[in-house]
Parts: structure tokens; C-alpha cells; sequence
């Protein structure tokens, strides 16, 4: 037996219950991981609203945990019990205290990294991975945008691109997450009352920007394409503030020839080679100091229902980890 949140149906906070439930043995190719500490991620939001569907109820949500493999099914070969690893594409089920999962979504742990870091990393530090190397390869001093820069993925970004050359004017809702975001390498904060084109436009000096990184959807989706430069790249990669609906292509003809794409980590790590390569992206800026991993907010697993409550209010910076 374990214990894990579940929802019964999907709505609000209340309806993560703590629940003691059966725990089977490891099938075929997975692996028993007793977690150390799982990560919070606006997708458990997500499947926690029903924006995005569970394959069944009661769920058990949570993409992201990390702690040492308990016992192997028959045929694993990628870990064994013992390990310190960690994961961060799902399949749902890390609210848990223990969770099988197959075995080839594992990435063993550096000495370095602690289970707290890693818990705070994976998902958020391989998203910003994914998405600054291979969805759109950034280049030394180019200008880009991140919107919710103070956030979890924000805060990895902010630095990240710094690192690798980049001018980063983040946007926040806030004085205070403007100056954390300022301090993890934002060169330019914009708050979201702003008239974030006209003030891109000044930074840029009309040049305008080759991407943006819109993780907000719905309340942004408009004002970020006005950011971008002819043949700019947006990138909506989140739905914070609600999905977007497909708009009308010519709207791209007409504001410059621009390109959309609405990437996702699980696309990008699908084979076990890209998980590895992001996993050592991140652990090799993690190692050297590069990008510091902010875990701002600490709750017991049984309150995951406040670390939501938390972070829809947009209350939380940095990451968020619930410990069993
Ligand atoms: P964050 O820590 O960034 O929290 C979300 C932030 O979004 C808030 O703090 C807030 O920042 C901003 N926000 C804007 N509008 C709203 C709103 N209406 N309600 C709540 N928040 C709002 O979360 P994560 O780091 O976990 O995730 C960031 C985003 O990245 C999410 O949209 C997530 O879905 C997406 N994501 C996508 C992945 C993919 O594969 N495509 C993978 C991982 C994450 P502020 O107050 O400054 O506006």
C-alpha cells in the first residue's frame, strides 16, 4: 500500500484527496521509485481542471518525481534497485509516495544533484532545454521574450539564455518578480500591464523580436505575435492563463510572415536518446553553476491541494516541490 492524492473528478483544489491505496509489484519494463520529492507543474493544473484529460478516474496526477528504484519487472535494463534517478514525462501518477513507471522514462541522478533539485528541475529545466535548443536554436546576442519569467520554467530561462549569449526581456505580473527575474539574468522586465510591443519596440529599437517563449496562451497569444520581427517564431508552449483557440492564418500573413508552433516536452523526449541529451543539457548547466535551480516553495505531499491554490494565484516563483 501507498499513499497518494487522487482526484475522483476533475475541478478545483478540493478535489485532491490524500487516499492510502494498493501498490502493485513493477510489470514487465517498469520500475518501483519511492520518491524523495515530487515537482509541481502547472500541467497537474491542467489534468486537475480536466483542460487535459486523464486516461481514467480516479487519477493520480503528477509528471515529475525523484527517488531511488525500490525493485525492477522482469526485462529492465535501464536502471536498477538502489539508483538515485529521477523523471519528468509522466505518465500521470507522481503524487505518490511510490508510483511504478516504465523504466526507459528514468534518468539516473548526478552525485551532485540532490532529490529536492531534481525534483524542481527535471520538467521545468528540460522544457527550457528543449525549447532554446531544438525547438528554436537561440544564437548569441539575439533578443528574445519570456513571458512569466519568475516562474518555474521562467527562472531557468532567464538564466539559461543569458549563458548562452541571449538579451532576455522577460514579462511579469509583478515589481517583485520583475527584480527576481532581473536578478536571474533578464536584461529588460516588462509587468503585464504594460504595452509589452510598444516597449519591445523601444528596446529593439524597431527591430522587433525573432521569438517569443508564451507559456500564458490565452491573454498573450495576440500581443506576443505584435512582438516578433518579420519571419519571427512564436512559440506557445503553455496555457496559464487558458488555451488558444487557432486563429485565423492570414493573421500571420499579415502581421509579417510569421511562423506558430506548440511544442511539448513529451514530443521532444519521446525516444529515450532525446530524454537522455536534455537530461545532460540541464545537468551539465545545473553542474557548472550556469543555472541555478530556485525552489522557492516547499508542501507536504498531503497538502498538495495549497501548493495549487498557490500557484494559480500566481503566488509562487521559482519551482515548487511537495515532499512525502
Ligand atoms: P509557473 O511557475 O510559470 O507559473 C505560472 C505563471 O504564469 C504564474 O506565476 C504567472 O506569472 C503566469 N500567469 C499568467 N497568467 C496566469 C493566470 N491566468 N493564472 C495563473 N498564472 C498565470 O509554472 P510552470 O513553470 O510550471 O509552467 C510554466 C508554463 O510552461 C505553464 O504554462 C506550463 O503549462 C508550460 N509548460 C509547458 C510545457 C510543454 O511541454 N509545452 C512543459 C512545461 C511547462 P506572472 O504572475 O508573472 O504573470
Amino acid at each position: 500500500m501507498t499513499h497518494a492524492i487522487r482526484i475522483h473528478e476533475t475541478g478545483g483544489p478540493e478535489k485532491m484527496v490524500w487516499e492510502h491505496i494498493p501498490l502493485p509489484a513493477p510489470k514487465p519494463g517498469e520500475a518501483l521509485v519511492r520518491h524523495k520529492a515530487v515537482g509541481l507543474n502547472f500541467i497537474d493544473v491542467y489534468f486537475r481542471t480536466g483542460l487535459y484529460k486523464a486516461p481514467s478516474l480516479p487519477a493520480i496526477i503528477g509528471m515529475e518525481g525523484a527517488g531511488i528504484v525500490e525493485a525492477v519487472g522482469e526485462g529492465v535494463t535501464e536502471v536498477a534497485p538502489g539508483d538515485r534517478v529521477a523523471y519528468a514525462t509522466g505518465p500521470i501518477g507522481a503524487y505518490a509516495e511510490a508510483r511504478s513507471i516504465k523504466a526507459d522514462r528514468l534518468v539516473k541522478m548526478p552525485d551532485g544533484i540532490g532529490f529536492e533539485q531534481a525534483a524542481g528541475m527535471m520538467l521545468q529545466g528540460m522544457t527550457a532545454a528543449f525549447l532554446i535548443r531544438k525547438c528554436y536554436p537561440v544564437q548569441a546576442g539575439q533578443t528574445v521574450l519570456v513571458h512569466a519569467a519568475a516562474g518555474g520554467v521562467g527562472l531557468i530561462m532567464c538564466q539559461w539564455l543569458k549563458h548562452l549569449g541571449c538579451t532576455v526581456i522577460g514579462v511579469v505580473s509583478t515589481e517583485e518578480k520583475a527584480a527576481l527575474a532581473k536578478a536571474h539574468g533578464a536584461a529588460h522586465v516588462l509587468l503585464t500591464r504594460d504595452d509589452v510591443p510598444a516597449r519591445v519596440k523601444d528596446i529593439t529599437g524597431g527591430a522587433m523580436l525573432p521569438v517569443v517563449f508564451d507559456s500564458v496562451g490565452r491573454d498573450t497569444f495576440n500581443t506576443s505575435l505584435d512582438c516578433l520581427a518579420p519571419f519571427g517564431m512564436m512559440v506557445s508552449y503553455g496555457n496559464a492563463s487558458g488555451p488558444v483557440a487557432i486563429p485565423d492564418l492570414g493573421i500571420l500573413a499579415a502581421k509579417g510572415s510569421l511562423y506558430v508552433t506548440r511544442p511539448t516536452l513529451a514530443t521532444y523526449t519521446a525516444k529515450r536518446e532525446d530524454l537522455i541529451a536534455r537530461a545532460n543539457d540541464l545537468f551539465d548547466v545545473v553542474g557548472s553553476g550556469a543555472v541555478k535551480i530556485r525552489v522557492n516553495q516547499t508542501f507536504a505531499l498531503k497538502d498538495a491541494a495549497d501548493a495549487h491554490r498557490a500557484l494559480e494565484a500566481r503566488q509562487t516563483t521559482g519551482s515548487t516541490i511537495l515532499v512525502p
